[in-house]
C-alpha cells in the first residue's frame, strides 16, 4: 500500500516530486501562452526539466515579470488553455482509463471528466502589488479540498470542532481554503465576515472551538469575543497570515487577558499565488514552521535581491504548484522572506513534509504613504544589473502596523552621480511602475553605516 501523504520516505518523496514536476512542466509549457514563451526565451526545452533539481535552474518569476505594467488582464496568459489532447497527454492513469471507457460508450460522462480537468471554473483574487485572478478547474478545487482535510489534521482538529472565521468573506485563497477544509471534514463552520458585531453574534449563537482571524486584527476580535463571553469552548486560535514572533506573543497575551489559558495559537498561511493554506502543527505549538503538501507544492528559496537560486541561509520563498491546472505557477516568487525550508521530518509531529520556517509575509512589497504599493523586488532587480552602480542599499522605513512606509534607495555610483541616479530612477520607474520615496547618492563609507534589520543582503528594514 502506498504511504500516506505525510509519511513517505525521503526516497519516495524525491521520486514522487520528480515525476510530478516533470508532468507539471510538460502540461504548463504545452498549454499556457506565458510559459510557452518563457521556455523559448530561456532556451530550455521543457522536456529537459526532469526533476526537482532541474526545476531549480528555471529562473524564478513573480507577478511583475508576467505583467510588467501591473495590468491584471496580462495574468490570463498563465491560465492553461487545454483541449482534449492536453487532457490525454497530462492526465494520470486511472482517471484517463475511466474517461476513455466512457468515451467508447459515447457517454456525457466523458466530457464531464475532461472538463473537470481542463476548464477553469472558479477564481480567487490574490497579488501583492496589484490584484489578479487565479483560475481553478474542478479538479483543482478537489485538490484544494483534499488539502483542507490534511490542514485540519495538521492543526490537530477533528470533525467535532466548530470553526468561526473572522476572515473577510471574499474570493480569496484564505477564505476559500478554510471553507473547503471545513466541508472536507464535515465540521460545522460559520463565516460571518470581518465585521466585529457579526462575528460576536455568530460566536454567541454557536460558541466556536476554533477561531480563525487575520493576524493583523487578532487582538481586537479576541477582545470583543472575550467581552461577549463567547470564548468558553475555544481550543485553537488560528492566525491567518504567517504571524511574526511579536504577533504570536501578543495573541497569547490577549487570550490570557480574556481568561482563555488552554487554547493553542497556530499560524496558517497561503503565500501570494497559492490556493492552499499551510499550517503549523499542533504538536509543535507553532515552533517548527508551516507544513507543506509534497504532492501539491515544491518549495524553494532564491536570493531576494537578484532572484538567483540557492542562498545558503534564508531568502525569498519560491513555490511550484503541482497537479493544479487552472492558472499555472512555476517557480513563483511569493514576496515572502523565509529563514529556511526544512526537509527533515518534523521533530514535533514526525510528518515527513517540507516545512517553511521563519516566514516574514509579503516582506518585499511595501505600501507607501500614498497607499500604492511598491514591489522592492523589481527595484532591486533594476539595480543589481547596473555597471555604473558600485553598491546600493534599499531602506524601508517607518513601516507601521498598516504596512505603509517609505522606500529610500542609497547608491554608490561609479560615474557622474547625477547622471547615474537619473538613469537608475528611469529604470526603476520602468520596471516597478513608480519611483521610490527618495533616491540618494552616497559613498561606500556612509553606505556601510546605514542601520536597520537586514531583510536581505541589501534591503534594510528600519522601524
Ligand atoms: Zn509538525
Amino acid at each position: 500500500m502506498a504511504a500516506t501523504w505525510d509519511k513517505r520516505s525521503a526516497r519516495q518523496l524525491r521520486s514522487l516530486q520528480d515525476e510530478l514536476a516533470r508532468n507539471q512542466v510538460r502540461a504548463v509549457a504545452g498549454s499556457s501562452a506565458y510559459w510557452k514563451q518563457r521556455f523559448a526565451d530561456i532556451g530550455r526545452a521543457p522536456s529537459s526539466i526532469d526533476s526537482v533539481d532541474a526545476l531549480a535552474a528555471v529562473p524564478a518569476v513573480g507577478e511583475r515579470d508576467v505583467s510588467p505594467t501591473g495590468d491584471p488582464a496580462a495574468m490570463a496568459r498563465l491560465v492553461l488553455q487545454g483541449g482534449e489532447r492536453q487532457f490525454a497527454l497530462h492526465t494520470s492513469g486511472p482517471k484517463l482509463r475511466r474517461a476513455l471507457r466512457l468515451r467508447l460508450t459515447r457517454s456525457a460522462g466523458y466530457r464531464r471528466i475532461v472538463e473537470s480537468e481542463i476548464k477553469p471554473t472558479s477564481y480567487v483574487w490574490a497579488g501583492l502589488g496589484f490584484r489578479y485572478p487565479i483560475a481553478s478547474t474542478r479538479g483543482d478545487l478537489d485538490a484544494v479540498t483534499r488539502a483542507g482535510a490534511r490542514l485540519w489534521r495538521v492543526l490537530g482538529l477533528t470533525e467535532q470542532d466548530a470553526l468561526l472565521s473572522a476572515v473577510a468573506v471574499a474570493a480569496t485563497p484564505e477564505h476559500t481554503a478554510l471553507q473547503l477544509a471545513a466541508l472536507a471534514v464535515g465540521a460545522p463552520a460559520l463565516f460571518p465576515g470581518e465585521a466585529l458585531d457579526a462575528v460576536t453574534a455568530a460566536a454567541r449563537l454557536a460558541p466556536p472551538t476554533v477561531l480563525a482571524v487575520p493576524t493583523l486584527t487578532a487582538g481586537e476580535v479576541v477582545r470583543a469575543l472575550g467581552a461577549a463571553d463567547a470564548l468558553g469552548r475555544l481550543t485553537t486560535l488560528l492566525l491567518v497570515g504567517a504571524p511574526t514572533a511579536d504577533e504570536r506573543a501578543a495573541a497569547v497575551t490577549t487570550l490570557r487577558d480574556a481568561d482563555v489559558t488552554t487554547a493553542a495559537v497556530l499560524g496558517v498561511h497561503a503565500p501570494s499565488g497559492a490556493r492552499v493554506l499551510w499550517a503549523e502543527c499542533r504538536e509543535s505549538g507553532g515552533s517548527t514552521g508551516l507544513h507543506t503538501y509534497p504532492d501539491l507544492d515544491i518549495v524553494q528559496v532564491v536570493d531576494a535581491d537578484t532572484g538567483e537560486p540557492g542562498p545558503d541561509a534564508g531568502g525569498e520563498l519560491v513555490v511550484t504548484q503541482l497537479g493544479l491546472r487552472g492558472s499555472a505557477l512555476l517557480r513563483w516568487r511569493t514576496g515572502d522572506l523565509v529563514a529556511a525550508v526544512d526537509t527533515t521530518p518534523c521533530p514535533a509531529c514526525s510528518r515527513n513534509v517540507a516545512r517553511v520556517v521563519g516566514t516574514a509575509r509579503q516582506a518585499l512589497v511595501v505600501a507607501t504613504g500614498s497607499g500604492r504599493p511598491i514591489d522592492v523586488r523589481t527595484l532591486t532587480g533594476a539595480l543589481a544589473g547596473r555597471a555604473d552602480v558600485q553598491d546600493w542599499r534599499v531602506v524601508i522605513g517607518g513601516r507601521a502596523r498598516d504596512g505603509h512606509g517609505q522606500v529610500v534607495v542609497h547608491l554608490v555610483t561609479s560615474g557622474d552621480p547625477g547622471e547615474v541616479s537619473v538613469a537608475a530612477a528611469a529604470d526603476i520607474r520602468a520596471v516597478a511602475g513608480r519611483l521610490p520615496t527618495q533616491l540618494v547618492t552616497t559613498d561606500a563609507e556612509s553606505l556601510a553605516e546605514l542601520t536597520g534589520t537586514a531583510l536581505t543582503r541589501r534591503v534594510l528594514l528600519r522601524r
